[in-house]
């Protein structure tokens, strides 16, 4: 008799749908969108663990008329070639084509598919499943094993799904840093609630997003400005602003600045592996802007611009100054904003704004595998 102990597997049963790629039906190559982050979080967890990548998903009615075969496999191929090109290979693959209405004891939350793996070999007690539906987690609890929502459905968890769901998460970064016990890996987003008796302001934002969502003021030319924040920073931004515009523009836009940069500062945590330090030229038309921006925890504010008229529409242009002196303040960076003199006041501000967010991604890029803080006094 042998005495060598084996260690039993442990198992990710990885949905597709909805988990790896966006749309539910994938019949045609336009269709294939991946999830972001999907393949950052897998390379990490195929390369840093021994998790068996187990591919677990219901493609409803595939050889119907309303899903031919041919339409399924080709997109069907086109995404596990991709993901093994970037070395994110499955161990198996397990898809029932079955409707809802064919009660198949293979279609999830059933375990037909995957009932091979309720044996010693296994550990069912150290294996999830991701997914994105309740029904993946009754597949988890089925299969004895616990469960990441991915994206899921608003509103409460069923009760008898409460000890299966280990986390409820709208990012593939917090599955990885749970599952790789890697803080440095943790998806960054900040809520902030801010109310006064000038401005209530509610902003969230999630600065590995993908430059989505909108924060609206009711100030046209300001909001304008934060969409290019949000697009050019590639942060993901949700904000409602309410500000007391019947006196002027000035608290809406100062609190605004206030509320993104604490919510930035919160977002960053403890700075650990960020590059801190962010740059960009950027031309536009007839200016050139340049920022630079360091997350220092020291709010020093350098604005070398004039503008050629006071005010872009009714927009007064040194309130684009003070919109970035107190983010300057909030989220406690030195910041360096600079543009050529004579340039249309509009293309002065929006090349300023652009440059800022730009400089601000760079600043916040986590640097791979180096989860040191970027400063010799090991703290920032
Ligand atoms: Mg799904």
């Amino acid at each position: 008799m042998s005495g060598k102990i084996t260690e039993r597997k442990k198992v990710l049963f990885i949905d597709r749908d909805g988990v790896i790629v966006k749309e539910t039906q994938v019949d045609s190559f336009e269709k294939i969108e991946y999830i972001p982050h999907v393949f950052e979080a897998l390379r990490e967890i195929r390369r840093r663990s021994d998790y068996l990548f187990v591919m677990v998903s219901n493609q409803d009615g595939v050889g119907t008329p309303a899903f031919p075969y041919e339409d399924y496999i080709g997109p069907a191929t086109r995404i596990f070639e991709t993901l093994g090109g970037e070395g994110i290979i499955f161990d198996d693959v397990n898809i029932d084509f079955s409707l809802p209405e064919d009660n198949s004891p293979m279609r999830k939350p059933s375990t037909g598919m995957i009932d091979g793996y309720r044996s010693d070999e296994y550990d069912m007690s150290k294996s999830f499943v991701i997914g994105d539906r309740f029904t993946d987690m009754e597949l988890a609890r089925n299969m004895n094993c616990r469960g990441f929502l991915l994206n899921g459905p608003e509103g409460e968890v069923p009760k008898d799904l409460e000890d299966t769901i280990v986390l409820r998460t709208s990012s593939w970064l917090d599955i990885a840093s749970y599952l790789l016990s890697d803080e440095s890996m943790k998806h960054r987003c900040a809520e902030i609630n801010r109310n006064t008796k000038e401005t209530e302001i509610s902003l969230s934002i999630d600065i590995d997003g993908t430059g989505e969502g909108r924060i609206e003021t009711k100030i046209p030319f300001f909001d304008h400005m934060l969409d290019q924040v949000v697009r050019h920073s590639r942060f993901d931004a949700k904000g409602e602003v309410k500000g007391d515009l019947d006196v002027d523009f000035h608290h809406t836009v100062e609190d605004v600045a206030l509320a993104l940069g604490s919510a930035v500062l919160t977002a960053l945590g403890d700075k650990r592996g960020i590059e801190r330090y962010g740059f960009e030229v950027l031309m536009m038309d007839d200016t050139v802007a340049t920022c630079a921006i360091d997350f220092s925890s020291r709010p020093e504010f350098i604005f070398d611009v004039e503008f050629t008229f006071p005010y872009i529409g009714s927009f007064p242009t040194e309130l684009v100054r003070h919109f970035f002196r107190s983010f300057s303040s909030a989220a406690r960076c030195n910041l360096y904003l600079s543009a050529r003199k004579g340039g249309d006041s509009h293309h002065t501000a929006e090349a300023l704004f652009k440059a800022f967010a730009r400089a601000m991604r760079k600043a916040v890029k986590r640097i791979p595998g180096d989860d040191r803080v970027q400063s010799t006094k090991g703290v920032l």
